[in-house]
């Protein structure tokens, strides 16, 4: 295990972080922490406060400021200790007491499988619409627990890791905090698929030696390329895939290593949107580019707001070589996602604002509507969990929907009276059936029947999400077509 985080640590962290603010509050929720956990001791037999250090500490490499930062001191103190909400209140103030009440009601939860699931969901979103912080610090706290997991019983070990692999990474992911998901799926993956663990971490000793041999050839290559083309390079990095990640691309490959391009990529950090297509020109014109392979993420981010343009290149080696490039700003919210707000405010307002994170609002809209019922929680499921796409009004304004959603997805997503009345679609100005899959970028335009009663109960088999799925029910419903879709 890794030596853990000192009080004397975490101090200097958090100065470094935030030079020129006052830690007088970080003392006093160690000290307050400190006391109020005496005596008490993890499974692993340490001191109790460790874990609260621990939590503190990722807190601060997410960049967090310092009231959060103090609250991960705080987390488990009501849960797990005498002292409650009031005294926290009392010494620390409104803000903290309502981050520390949140993360509580969070702790309360557990695991029990897919029944419990929607439940579980539904808390996490609810604390996330009212502060997302509350979230960040709870994945920070999984963070750490998820690292000690060898001291659990099997069993609850892997539901441990399962429950993180299935709700709390997906989380991190949607927040765009890829260095924090990442970690969450590494550590949880030999609990959850011990024998897939061992399969591909064999693989990846097999391929990593060879590979770097070629990639640091390319580095080379492109550094000289770019300098001889006066693009101003910040870095050039090879990243190695992380293995959970590497694990479900195999699955999407066949399980074929030899059509895995990004075991290692190689990640440009220039200083501007400018540098990075020029890089992108630079590579092309050295190495030849894999057709269908360039993305251009800057001009379309991920729903998560990761920007980056990536292309995979055939080198001289025989072997392709896959290429990231991004300026320094898109790096750090590629890394952080949501923490990285705080530094580059305006830039990330536009992922993050209250519109763009409108599935936090269908969820909590349609929260009353969840029964025991597994097609509801499919639907969630679906909806939250999967990639989302972006997809175009015909006057340009941005629709976010999950993958492989249909037009009657979108038309329903824009407005229950335009879905009940629709009748055909036009996706990219050709006439398009309306199960077609659509994909980010497409132009959808809705072709609207007056005299059209009520939707077709076909539609329910063709919609894609839980909301479309929902309205379609009640038009069929009011118009007392029930029979057709019982
Ligand atoms: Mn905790």
């Amino acid at each position: 295990m890794t030596p853990r985080i000192t009080w004397q640590k975490l101090k200097s962290a958090v100065i470094q972080l935030h030079p020129d603010e006052d830690i007088t509050l970080l003392a006093k929720a160690y000290d307050f922490a400190r006391r109020a956990h005496a005596g008490q001791k993890r499974k692993t037999g340490e001191e109790y406060i460790y874990h609260s250090l621990a939590t503190a500490n990722n807190l601060v490499e997410l960049k967090m400021d310092m009231q959060t930062i103090a609250t991960g001191l705080l987390h488990d103190v009501p849960e797990d200790t005498d002292k409650t909400l009031d005294d926290i209140r009392r010494e620390f103030g409104d803000d903290i007491c309502t981050l520390v009440s949140g993360i509580t009601k969070l702790g309360t939860l557990k695991y029990r499988g897919i029944e419990r699931y929607a439940e579980n969901l539904r808390k996490m979103f609810v604390a996330m619409a009212s502060d997302l912080r509350i979230i960040i610090i709870k994945l920070a706290d999984r963070l750490d627990n998820i690292k000690t997991l060898d001291i659990h019983r099997p069993d609850k070990a892997k539901r441990i890791a399962q429950e993180t692999l299935e709700i709390y990474a997906p989380i991190a992911n949607r927040l765009g905090m890829f260095e924090l998901k990442s970690q969450l799926e590494d550590y949880s993956f030999p609990f959850v698929y011990p024998e897939e663990y061992k399969w591909v971490s064999s693989l990846v000793k097999d391929h990593l030696k060879n590979e770097r041999k070629y990639i640091d050839k390319a580095q080379k290559i492109a550094y000289h390329q770019l300098m001889k083309n006066n693009v101003p390079v910040i870095e050039i990095q090879g990243r190695v895939k992380h293995i959970y990640s590497l694990y479900k691309k195999l699955l999407s490959r066949g399980k074929d290593m030899t059509r895995i391009y990004d075991l290692i990529a190689l990640r440009i950090i220039v200083p501007t949107v400018a540098d990075c297509y020029q890089t992108l020109g630079v590579i092309h014109r050295r190495w030849t580019p894999l057709k269908g392979r360039v993305k251009d993420y800057i001009a379309q981010p991920k729903p998560n707001g990761y920007q980056s343009l990536h292309t995979s290149v055939f080198t001289e080696f025989g072997k392709v070589v896959e290429f990231q490039i991004r300026d320094e700003m898109m790096h750090e919210i590629a890394e952080y996602g949501i923490a990285a707000h705080t530094k580059y405010k305006e830039a990330t307002n536009k992922f993050y604002s209250k519109k763009s994170l409108h599935w936090i609002d269908d969820l909590l809209g349609w929260q009353k509507d969840i029964k025991d019922n597994m097609q509801y929680l499919k639907d969630i499921k679906n909806d939250i969990f999967q990639d989302r796409i972006f997809v175009f009004t015909p006057e340009g304004d941005v629709i976010d929907l999950p993958e492989a959603a249909t037009p009657i997805d979108f038309a329903y997503h824009i407005h229950s009276e335009i879905g009940g009345h629709m009748s055909g679609a036009l996706v990219n100005q050709q006439m398009s059936s309306l199960d077609r899959p659509l994909k980010s970028g497409d132009v959808v335009e809705i072709i609207k029947d007056k005299n059209r009663k009520q939707p077709n109960a076909d539609w329910l088999k063709m919609a894609k999400t839980g909301k479309a799925r929902d309205k379609i029910r009640n038009q069929l419903r009011k118009n007392g077509s029930e029979k057709f879709w019982n």
